[in-house]
């Protein structure tokens, strides 16, 4: 290895590397004097040959200097070529020790040269002579002041003979020079040595600083790496896809190229992760990275943007090939993971979005591709990748006018609750009440749960109105007769974290209703997202003696598994197995099920959505003890409850009761 390519490699004590690099640090700073060195010994020799022309032979005022000047020439054009390279470490030393080996000949030549002269000059030539070596000397010690080595046998070389001759001369002029001329050298020793002393160290601790940048560099790169890599799958992490985004959108902004965007959520990761352990959750990342990157190749950037999210950054994308694509990602997906001896099936939904055919930027591009995974999830697009739509862009326009509004809503006076009866079909009595949240903006009139709901949700808002809706509710349902049941619909970060849970048990505590006389009813998709965290809220609820209802069931994802873990007391049936259930064969095959399997699993069963007679009718022919609907009764105002209440009491004899009449307000409540 080159001592000049990777100082951070090198320990410290390697001291050849250390002396490689030294000269390295040699050559290089030698050979930018090495020019000024040849010139100075040329303009010297040249001035005493032309002195000496007319008393010395010609091969010594010729011939000789032109032969120093060949050989200085030849060096000077080699050190020229030589000095556009960076050497390494060999290469600098064999250039030094020639360097060393040509100033030893030199020396000897220079010396012998002017001492063959000396004998034909007069005193003032002599003189000279004396000027001649002892410049030469001078000049070549600073010269080669980064070659110790050199520049000692040069001092050495010229000191020692000019002393010894003009020492031996017996002129007092001559040997006052050699004294001068040895006090003079020696005082250049002492320079050179502690010159050189510093230069080396001067190297090295250049050496030790820029191995320590080095290894700060390589430090900072892999912190680079570490903080844009996803440490399990190897993937870029969230960090790096905005950046990569944002970078994509500008290349597409300059070259007018399209840039697609998937979002990618599995299905049924979290169950995996509770029911195997993390080591198999992790495995089945992996394996799925394999399979994503498999399915995508090389045209499409995969991002870990979350726990189960992915992202999918396709440059210069064509709308169909990446649909394509996207649709071929959902199918690999679907396909089992067999892990060890584990075999586990979970699902992708994807939202997309095309940049800048729906979108100007890449908060709008990220926003409706979460848009688009959203309405796909709570759509019936499950394990399918949805492109994000004209009507989705007026959707979010629309719930970005509720959720500003929302936030500057007064919740205590917009916000109301109506209450909606569930009715036992086969004792024909009143249960209980359903509430439901009804929101009369001053700015956008009537605003239904289906809509600020979720709207509320996404905004984090929804705690706000849980807490006026629920002390609402149980205001009301606090002056109902013993035996009514009230229900109320918490969404899942109403349970999501132990603060929010501590606020609903304050709540339900300070009302002075009887939390027996309580169902909170939680959706079944809520069971998807967090299912440790549903049952650990469930179970601190439950605590309190209140009932726990699994609302619209069968629309979401939930396991038999978790249905059968979470302590529930009733499950509802969703609205879209009873319409039409009388004239449909596979709905009444559903809720056959769901009712015999509710039984075996010793909870209760409310179908909603009943609408029709005829509805009533197959139901109850089913099975289905409770059910709710408009057959019965809309969702009516507070206001009304405790004449609908009174109402029902009256409604029913025993006597009617034995001939089995079901109309609308023929119900009594249980006493
Ligand atoms: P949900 O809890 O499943 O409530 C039943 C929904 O079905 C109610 O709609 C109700 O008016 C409607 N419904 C009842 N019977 C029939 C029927 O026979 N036919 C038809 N077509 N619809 C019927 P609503 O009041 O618009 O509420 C919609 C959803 O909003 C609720 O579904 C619930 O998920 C959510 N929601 C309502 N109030 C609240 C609340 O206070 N908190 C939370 N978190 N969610 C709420
Ligand atoms: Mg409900
Ligand atoms: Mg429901």
């Amino acid at each position: 290895m080159s001592a000049s390519r990777d100082p951070a490699k090198t320990p410290d004590t390697d001291d050849s590397w250390r002396r490689g690099a030294l000269a390295i640090a040699q050559f290089s700073a030698f050979s930018k004097q090495i020019p000024l060195l040849y010139l100075i010994l040329l303009a010297n020799t040249w001035t005493v040959a032309v002195n000496f022309m007319q008393a010395a032979p010609s091969w010594l005022t010729v011939q000789v200097p032109v032969a120093i000047t060949l050989l200085c020439g030849a060096r000077l054009i080699k050190w020229a070529r030589n000095s556009r390279v960076r050497p390494d470490a060999e290469t600098a030393r064999k250039a030094l020790w020639t360097t060393q080996v040509l100033a030893g000949l030199l020396t000897i030549l220079l010396q012998a040269w002017a001492f063959a002269l000396f004998g034909y000059g007069n005193a003032y030539q002599q003189v000279h002579i004396a000027f001649f070596l002892g410049l030469t000397a001078i000049a070549c010690i600073f010269c080669l002041m980064h070659v110790r080595a050199a520049a000692l046998m040069v001092t050495v070389g010229f000191g020692v003979p000019f002393t010894m001759l003009f020492g031996l001369t017996g002129n007092t002029t001559f040997i006052s020079i050699a004294i001068n001329m040895a006090l003079v050298v020696g005082g250049m020793v002492c320079v050179l040595l502690i010159y050189s002393a510093d230069f080396a160290a001067l190297v090295h601790s250049r050496q030790v600083l820029e191995r320590k940048n080095a290894e700060t560099e390589k430090l900072n790169r892999e912190n680079l790496r570490l903080a844009n890599c996803d440490s399990l799958t190897g993937l870029g992490n969230r960090r790096l896809f905005f950046a990569s985004l944002e970078e994509a959108l500008t290349a597409a902004g300059t070259d007018g190229s399209r840039v697609g965007l998937g979002l990618l959520d599995l299905d049924g990761f979290k169950p995996v992760n509770d029911t195997f352990g993390h080591s198999v959750g992790d495995a089945l990342l992996a394996a799925l990275v394999e399979r994503l990157e498999a399915v995508v190749g090389d045209a499409i950037a995969i991002y870990r943007v979350g726990g189960d999210e992915f992202a999918l950054l396709a440059r210069g994308a064509e709308i169909e090939k990446l649909k394509e694509t996207a649709h071929g990602i959902c199918a690999a997906i679907r396909e089992p993971f067999y892990l060890g001896s584990t075999v586990v099936r979970i699902g992708g939904t994807i939202g997309l979005s095309i940049y800048p055919d729906q979108s100007e930027g890449s908060a709008e591009l990220y926003e409706q591709a979460d848009y688009s995974l959203y309405q796909a999830k709570r759509g019936g697009g499950r394990g399918e990748a949805w492109l994000f739509t004209k009507a989705y862009a007026e959707e979010m326009r629309r719930n970005s006018l509720i959720e500003q509004t929302l936030r500057g809503a007064n919740l205590e006076d917009e916000l109301s609750v109506v209450f909606q009866p569930i009715v036992s079909v086969a004792f024909r009595r009143l249960v209980g009440f359903e509430a439901l949240a009804r929101w009369t903006s001053p700015k956008l009139g009537v605003v239904s749960p289906a809509e600020f709901i979720p709207v509320a949700e996404r905004a984090g808002l929804i705690g706000g109105l849980t807490m006026v809706l629920l002390k609402k509710a149980l205001a009301v349902a606090e002056s109902w007769p013993q035996p009514l049941r009230l229900s109320f619909n918490l969404s899942i970060h109403d349970i999501g974290s132990p603060e929010s849970v501590m606020r609903l048990i304050s709540i339900i505590g300070a009302s002075g209703f009887n939390p027996k006389r309580l169902d909170l009813e939680i959706t079944e998709t809520a069971m998807v997202n967090d299912f440790s965290k549903v049952m650990a809220a469930v179970e601190s609820l439950k605590g309190l003696g209140v009932g726990i209802s699994l609302d619209d069931f069968g629309t979401g994802f939930s396991s038999l598994r978790q249905v059968h873990q979470l302590p529930l007391d009733k499950i509802k049936i969703d609205r879209s197995f009873t319409t039409g259930v009388h004239a449909n064969a596979n709905s009444r095959k559903i809720i056959r099920s769901l009712v015999s399997l509710c039984r075996d699993m010793e909870l209760s069963c409310i179908v909603e959505g009943v609408e029709t007679r005829e509805e009533l009718q197959a139901l109850s022919e089913l099975g289905c003890e409770l059910v709710q609907g408009y057959f019965y009764s809309r969702p009516i105002p507070a206001c009304e409850v405790a004449a609908f209440i009174d109402q029902a009491r009256q409604a029913v004899t025993p006597e009617e009761e034995r001939l089995a009449l079901t109309e609308p307000g023929e119900m009594r409540i249980s006493a």
